[in-house]
C-alpha cells in the first residue's frame, strides 16, 4: 500500500471500515510526514499529536467492538486557527489570543469530531484573516509547497499547504473574502466557500460576519462533498443558518450554461488567462456550453469589499479590550492608556490599518460617503448577478489573477496585496457559493479555476467540479524532499 498519508479522506474511510490498515498506522503515517516537511513549511501554529493518536486508539477500539463510527471514520483534519477547538489553543495568529484557549468546540469542529474526524491541530493564517499570503500572522509565515520561496495564499494558507503535502488530509478554512479560495488555488487543492448562510458560524472568532463562511479545503472534490454533508445545515447557534439539503457526486453532469466573466480573465496573467481558456474548452467535452459576459458592477467589488469588511473588522476587534479578551488588565484600575499600549503592541500592522479604516468609514460624517456607499454597491452587484444566474448556471475565471507569487513581493504595499483578491470578493459580496478547482500550472506553479453558482446552488459547483476534475485528472504531490 501507498503512503497512508497520501490517501483521499474517502480511501481512508473504506481502508479503515475494510481492515486495510488501523487508525493509528493512518494517523502515524500523517504525523511522520508532519515531522518530514514541517520544518520547510510552518503549517501549524499548534500541534496535538498525542491527542490524535488517542483518538485513533479509541476508534480502533470501537471498530473492534462493532460500534458505529460516523462517515468521516478516522480521517485526519487540520482546523483554521480561527476557529474555536475545546481546549486547544486558539490564537487567530495574534499576539493578542496568543494564550486563548477557548471552552467549547465551533459547531463544525463538533460535527467532524462526532462524525468520526480527528484533530491534527491548528493551522496558520494572516492575523485575524486578514490578509492574503500568511505574511501576517505573528507566528511567521507558511511556505508553498510547490516552491519554498512563494506564498501558500492566504489567509487560510496553512490549510491549502498542510492538505496540499499530506500534514492532513482534510481542512477547515474560513473564507471572508477569498480565504479558501485562495491558498487553494495557490495550492494546487479544492477549496469550496458555501453560500452564505449553508455552514454555522458559530465558534468562528469574526473578522467580518455578514461575509465570512467557514468550508473545507480538500485534495479531491469528493471529499469536499463528503465533508460539507457533515458540517452543513440549521444550528440554533447561528440563526443565519438555514436547513440544507445534502449534495451528491452523481457521475453525469447535466448540461449546465457557463459564463467566463470578461472582466476576470482580462486583468490576469498570460500563463493563468491561456489555462483558463483551455479548461473553458473542456466544459465542451463535459457537455457543457459557454459564453464570455460582462458584468457592469464588477469595477465596484473590491471597493466595497474593503470597506465593508475593514467597517465590521474595527466593530469586531473591539472586544480585545483586555477586560472581555486580551490581556487581563485590572477591571478596578483600568487605565486608558494600558488600553491603548496593550493594543498597539498586540495587534499587527495590518490588523491596526483595518481598524483604522473601518473607524473612519463608520465615522458620522463619512457613514453615507463610504458604508452605505459600500453597501449600496453591494446589493447592486447581488442584485445584477442574480439576474444573470436566471441565464447561466456558472460564473468561471481565474481564481487569482496572478500566479503565486514570492514572499515580501506585495507585503510593503497594502494596495498591491488588496488587489490579490480581485476575483474572490465578488462570492462573499454577493453571498453565493464558489469553487477553487486546481486546473494547471504554469512553471512549476499551480492554477486554479474559481466557478460561483447562485444561493444553494453547491450542486453545480459539485457536479462541474466532479467531471471537470476527471477530465483534467492533475492531482499530484509536490515534492519536499
Ligand atoms: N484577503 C482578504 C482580506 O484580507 C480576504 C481574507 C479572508 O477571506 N479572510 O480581507
Amino acid at each position: 500500500m501507498s503512503n497512508l498519508y497520501d490517501l483521499l479522506a474517502s480511501e481512508v474511510v473504506d481502508g479503515i471500515k475494510e481492515g486495510l490498515f488501523t487508525t493509528e498506522e493512518y494517523v502515524c503515517s500523517v504525523i511522520k510526514r508532519i515531522e518530514d516537511v514541517e520544518s520547510k513549511l510552518h503549517s501549524f501554529i499548534s500541534l496535538d499529536s498525542e491527542g490524535a493518536v488517542s483518538s485513533a486508539k479509541l476508534i480502533d477500539r470501537k471498530l473492534r467492538e462493532k460500534e458505529k463510527i460516523g462517515p468521516l471514520c478516522g480521517i485526519i483534519v487540520g482546523i483554521k486557527d480561527n476557529i474555536s477547538t475545546k481546549n486547544i489553543k486558539t490564537t487567530c495568529a495574534s499576539k493578542m489570543l496568543e494564550d486563548y484557549i477557548p471552552p467549547y468546540d465551533a459547531t463544525v469542529v463538533r460535527h467532524m469530531k462526532e462524525n468520526g474526524a480527528i484533530i491534527m491541530g491548528k493551522l496558520n493564517l494572516d492575523e485575524f484573516g486578514m490578509g492574503s499570503t500568511t505574511e501576517y500572522s505573528r507566528y511567521g509565515p507558511t511556505h508553498n509547497p510547490w516552491n519554498l520561496d512563494y506564498v501558500p495564499g492566504g489567509s487560510s494558507g496553512g490549510c491549502g499547504a498542510a492538505v496540499a503535502s499530506g500534514e492532513c488530509t482534510v481542512s477547515l478554512g474560513s473564507d471572508t473574502g477569498g480565504s479558501i479560495r485562495c491558498p487553494a488555488s495557490f495550492c494546487s487543492v479544492v477549496g469550496l466557500k458555501p453560500t452564505y448562510g449553508k455552514v454555522s458560524r458559530y465558534g468562528l472568532i469574526s473578522y467580518a460576519n455578514s461575509l465570512e463562511q467557514i468550508g473545507p479545503i480538500c485534495r479531491s472534490v469528493k471529499d469536499i462533498v463528503m465533508i460539507m454533508n457533515v458540517i452543513s445545515g440549521k444550528d440554533m447557534n447561528d440563526n443565519t443558518t438555514i436547513p440544507s439539503s445534502s449534495i451528491t457526486i452523481n457521475g453525469k453532469t447535466k448540461k449546465l450554461n457557463v459564463a467566463i466573466l470578461k472582466e476576470l480573465i482580462d486583468s490576469c496573467d498570460g500563463s493563468v488567462k491561456k489555462t483558463i481558456y483551455s479548461t473553458a474548452e473542456k466544459f465542451k467535452e463535459i457537455g457543457c456550453e459557454y459564453s464570455e459576459i460582462s458584468i457592469k458592477n464588477l469595477n465596484y467589488a473590491l471597493p466595497s469589499y474593503y470597506t465593508l469588511a475593514s467597517a465590521e473588522a474595527s466593530s469586531n476587534l473591539s472586544r480585545y479590550d483586555n477586560i472581555r479578551y486580551g490581556f487581563d488588565l485590572p477591571i478596578d484600575d483600568y487605565k486608558w492608556e494600558q488600553y491603548f499600549s496593550t493594543v498597539r503592541k498586540n495587534f499587527g500592522e495590518e490588523v491596526k490599518r483595518r481598524i483604522l479604516i473601518g473607524s473612519y468609514v463608520l465615522s458620522s460624517g463619512y457613514y453615507s460617503k463610504y458604508y452605505l456607499k459600500a453597501r449600496r454597491l453591494r446589493s447592486l452587484l447581488r442584485l445584477e448577478l442574480l439576474t444573470l444566474f436566471k441565464q447561466y448556471d456558472l460564473f468561471i475565471g481565474p481564481t487569482m489573477p496572478i500566479l503565486p507569487f514570492k514572499f515580501g513581493e506585495k507585503i510593503d504595499d497594502p494596495i498591491k496585496m488588496y488587489l490579490v483578491d480581485i476575483n474572490t470578493v465578488i462570492a462573499n459580496l454577493a453571498s453565493i457559493p464558489a469553487v477553487s478547482l486546481p486546473v494547471g500550472f504554469s512553471n512549476g506553479l499551480p492554477i486554479g479555476l474559481q466557478m460561483m453558482a447562485a444561493p444553494f446552488e453547491e450542486q453545480k459547483l459539485i457536479d462541474a467540479s466532479y467531471a471537470l476534475e476527471n477530465t483534467i485528472n492533475i492531482r499530484r504531490r509536490p515534492n519536499l524532499t
